[in-house]
């Protein structure tokens, strides 16, 4: 009930094991939604906690909350939830190899939903952590699942109906709360975690229960770093036969990594400031918010913008997409002349250096990031990465003219075929939710109807040379291709 490991060739090729008794671990955080980015950083960090600093108070138990992750259940619950994490620096060389023991039990949901209520009520839960993706935090009330876990305390369906029955069984034991802890890409995800889970909460009738997550449970925002692809058959191939690891689920990440996290938790926190040192970016602060908006406006308003634009000029991996010289002057302009003037001051951030590193993080071709799960989700992450870099510039009285081709070529994608007209597959909850793929469709195609969706856009489809500007990108993509309109755009800027 292990990973099969072919131990010699382990040692041969410095493949780091958990140095600790992970029997011993207490299961000091609960984790909702064991992704690959999860895998890559937090149950890394507290990894190197149990190793190097003999720390055991902070084991993870993983709940896997919605039946897509079944698979993956499998897999943690056959390794005895051990998996290898490959970091990979931008030289061919600088490869890290770690099995991670942190992660010492897995939960599926769907199938045991009383033993994952149980484990968030146990009083050694002391903080929750989650990874929903962006579109997790669009909380719909009316969606069925919502709707069930309202009238269903016992066996709960979603994050939400988890983390509200846990806290009012735990409010009701007499106990002390835990620390709701988001890792997602969203700006402020503590607070916005918090308004879902008071949104939920107003619809229970439960005044008590209203008031001890009011004062007693707190949602420290943080801003997470560390890119992670999804994981493929050839890196499964590769850990076998470069590591003799047969292991079902391991991790590829970069080598770089970072965290930013307030340092307020209502019921104990693990040691972070042990991982200060420039190796783990870990800090403690009170400033949160001025490093989330420069993260998420710079990387992944870039990543966002240059992925649909390079899926349509036919590339596929992210490294391969800002390595395409227009490209690479179009991300340069963006960063530079529309997002870094809207950034208020980071404390000792040099935003130069930090734009530099960030293209050659893009440019690491051992990550074999591919562009498509940068597409997924859009409509949810424009909203957050891009739309309030163009609000700021629209205060400032400009036009933001390479973010209109964002947005341009993120609806010629979305109208469902490639240049060679291919299908593509869209996974995209909010676009399919408001139909901005059939508003997008060649056919129909309306521009100004798909920019007046508020959810997405919020008012910039107001904005009549905005939205000109986004027109004229569109048209221009499929009369003369993806390829052409960045030049055109580039060069019109001049
Ligand atoms: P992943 O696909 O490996 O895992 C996503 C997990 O989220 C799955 O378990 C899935 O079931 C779950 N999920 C999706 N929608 C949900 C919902 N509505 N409610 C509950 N669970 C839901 O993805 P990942 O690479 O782990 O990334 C997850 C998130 O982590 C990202 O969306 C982002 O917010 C954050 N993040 C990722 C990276 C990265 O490079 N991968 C970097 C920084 C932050």
């Amino acid at each position: 009930n292990q990973l099969i490991i072919n131990k010699s060739k382990c040692d041969h090729t410095g493949v780091h094991f958990p140095t600790y008794v992970r029997k011993q671990l207490k299961h000091g955080i609960v984790h909702l939604s064991v992704g690959n980015f999860h895998r890559s950083h937090l149950a890394y960090y507290m990894d190197i906690l149990a190793s190097d600093y003999e720390q055991t108070e902070w084991g993870i138990i993983g709940i896997g909350v919605r039946s897509v992750d079944k698979p993956i259940s499998t897999v943690m619950k056959t390794q005895d939830c051990l998996y290898t994490l490959v970091s990979k620096g931008t030289d061919k060389t600088d490869i890290n190899i770690r099995i991670i023991g942190s992660l010492t039990d897995y939960i599926f949901a769907p199938e045991e939903p009383e033993n994952a209520l149980a484990i968030l009520i146990h009083p050694n839960t002391k903080i929750v952590s989650m990874t929903i993706t962006v579109s997790g935090y669009d909380l719909d009330m009316n969606h069925p699942d919502i709707q069930h876990d309202l009238q269903n305390s016992d066996k709960p369906k979603t994050v939400f109906g988890f983390l509200v029955h846990a806290l009012d069984a735990r409010r009701r034991n007499n106990d002390k709360p835990f620390t709701i802890m988001s890792c997602d890409n969203v700006q402020q995800n503590g607070e916005v975690t918090k308004k879902c889970i008071l949104k939920f909460v107003q619809h229970l009738n439960n005044a008590e229960l209203l008031e001890y997550i009011e004062t007693k449970v707190t949602f420290p925002n943080a801003m997470v770093d560390r890119i992670t692809p999804a994981t493929t058959d050839t890196d499964r191939e590769y850990i076998q036969s470069h590591y003799g690891i047969v292991d079902g689920w391991p991790v590829i990440a970069e080598n770089f990594i970072q965290w930013v996290i307030e340092d307020s938790f209502c019921n104990g926190r693990p040691p972070l400031e042990l991982l200060s040192s420039s190796q783990y970016n870990v800090l403690l602060t009170e400033h949160v918010e001025a490093y989330e908006c420069m993260k998420m406006r710079l990387l992944n308003a870039s990543h966002t913008a240059m992925a649909s634009l390079g899926f349509l000029m036919g590339y596929t991996y992210i490294h391969e997409i800002i390595s395409d010289q227009y490209i690479k002057t179009y991300i340069k302009r963006l960063m530079y002349q529309e997002i870094t003037p809207t950034l208020p001051p980071v404390p000792g951030i040099n935003f130069e250096n930090y734009k530099q590193t960030l293209i050659e993080r893009f440019s690491n071709p051992h990550i074999k990031d591919n562009a498509l799960r940068i597409c997924m989700d859009g409509a949810s992450k424009f909203p957050k990465f891009i739309v309030p870099t163009i609000m700021e510039q629209f205060k400032r009285g400009n036009n933001p003219h390479y973010c209109a081709l964002a947005i341009g070529a993120w609806i010629r994608y979305l109208g469902g075929y490639d240049e060679q007209n291919k299908p593509i597959i869209l996974q995209d909850v909010v676009a399919t939710e408001h139909k901005l793929d059939k508003l997008a469709s060649k056919t129909i195609l309306d521009v100004k109807q798909i920019l007046n969706v508020q959810q997405v856009f919020g008012v910039i489809g107001q904005h009549q040379q905005f939205t000109d500007d986004v027109e004229r990108v569109v048209k221009l993509m499929y009369e003369i291709g993806s390829k052409e309109t960045l030049k055109y755009w580039i060069n019109e800027d001049v």
